[in-house]
């Protein structure tokens, strides 16, 4: 039974997802869970490890001999593998070019897909990822699938100084055999190529208020 409220963004690297999450947590009040920091902190532990991420038994035993604590600070979701939070790191080369093969990982997805759902438990959520409104979530009324130009979508990680192979990750991410992404029943498609963050924030809000997630009279801008 869903107790509380579920904004589900999929889409694929650098459309925009955290960007809206982000902003959307903030103006409405929601937690923001990241779901990608989860497969993410799975590829860190097993890159330190040194167990090869492509090597899916071996990925399996290093899963189960890690203890992943998901949490809430603030409004944003957090992880720690072993006690310890990864930070910056997981955003790193070597974890970018891995994340997909760990990601492919059925027993992987199905152990993070079970915290993701648990963060219901504690207040309305909004969750980005790219299985969340297909596997995690799929009752959820309130869909976003977000997309934008791949030419944007690298030049969006270049800004940032991350070196990133978007295209590659995006080719993995929606061939997998379990929970490919792509868009889910109900999904609103945003595209946000020609859209400044502001006019991204409106037009999701839009999205948001025909799904019926906020009144048509509310305008999403009232703080906490
Ligand atoms: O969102 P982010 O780019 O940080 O996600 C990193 C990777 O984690 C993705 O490329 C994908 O392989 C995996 N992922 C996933 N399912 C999610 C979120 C992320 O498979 N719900």
């Amino acid at each position: 039974m869903i107790l509380h409220r579920a904004i589900a963004i999929d889409g694929p690297a650098a459309s925009g997802k955290s960007t809206l999450a982000r902003i959307l947590s903030k103006r409405l009040g929601l937690i923001m869970v990241n779901s990608g920091a989860m497969y993410r902190a799975v590829t860190w532990k097993v890159l330190r490890d040194g167990v090869d991420p492509t090597d899916r038994a071996a990925v399996v035993d290093a899963l189960r001999g890690m203890e992943l604590e998901c949490g809430v600070d603030g409004l944003s979701s957090t992880v720690k593998v072993d006690g310890i939070d990864p930070g910056d790191e997981l955003r790193s080369e070597e974890v970018n070019s891995n994340v997909s093969a760990v990601a492919a990982v059925p027993e992987v997805r199905e152990c993070l897909v079970s915290l993701q759902r648990d963060f219901l438990k504690l207040g309305d959520v909004v969750m980005e990822g790219r299985d969340i409104g297909t596997v995690v979530f799929p009752e959820t009324p309130y869909k976003i699938y977000m997309d934008a130009d791949p030419s944007v979508r690298e030049a969006r990680r270049e800004e940032v100084g991350e070196v990133d192979s978007v295209a590659a990750r995006d080719h993995a991410d929606s061939r997998r055999e379990t929970a490919p992404l792509k868009i889910a029943e109900g999904a609103a498609i945003l595209d946000t190529s020609g859209h400044t963050i502001e006019t991204g924030v409106a037009a999701a809000l839009d999205i948001l208020r025909s799904q019926g997630f906020l009144m048509s009279t509310e305008d999403g801008s009232s703080p906490l």
